[in-house]
């Protein structure tokens, strides 16, 4: 397996804090690139900002925020087309939005259709990885038909402490223990 992003089901990008972050915003591209081919859509120059201003970051950002990032190394882009670029990325499996943010982060992986997607998002530093599942698209699947329910998005956000923040929390012990009462 090369480092970086995996595309195996069941398993977490991982590591996403100490990796060649450039890596992540060209494989991004690349990837955009050859699928917006393979399906004969646009990347326009504006499309392509939006994606890499997003592979950028590993913290879901919003629409807004994207506007003031890319207004930030180049010519601000009007809101209305980057809110119209992001539903495109979306619409071509480049990025997700993140419903509980009201935000957005580029996806580098191949999505089979019957894979739940987990969203693991960190409370501290809002580090968002994904890990797709199949065992849980199939368990849903299952559950879902018996209330017959048709999903339309087989998203799962969860929030938490990403390995980082832990890892931080861990190795500042007065802060850690403050609020628990000595023995
Ligand atoms: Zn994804
Ligand atoms: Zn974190």
């Amino acid at each position: 397996m090369t480092a970086g992003h995996s595309h195996d089901s069941d398993q977490a990008h991982g590591r996403v804090h100490d990796h060649d972050h450039s890596a992540c915003v060209a494989g991004a591209l690349a990837r955009a690139e050859a699928s917006c081919g393979e399906r004969g859509a646009r990347l326009t120059p504006l499309r392509r900002r939006v994606l890499e201003g997003l592979a950028d970051s590993h913290v879901p950002l919003g629409a807004y925020e994207l506007v003031e990032r890319l207004g930030s190394s180049g010519d601000k882009p009007p809101p209305m087309s980057v809110y119209r670029a992001l539903d495109f990325l979306v619409s071509e499996g480049l990025a997700h939005r993140i419903e509980s943010r009201n935000a957005y982060i580029a996806c580098g992986r191949d999505h089979a259709g019957d894979d739940v997607i987990v969203f693991l998002i960190c409370e501290g530093c809002g580090l968002t990885d994904e890990v797709a599942s199949h065992a849980i698209g199939r368990d849903l699947a299952w559950a879902t038909r018996a209330a017959g329910f048709t999903p339309r998005t087989p998203v799962i956000e969860i929030a938490g402490t990403c390995a980082k923040c832990r890892a931080a929390q861990a190795a500042e012990p007065a802060r850690a223990a403050a609020p628990v009462p000595a023995r």
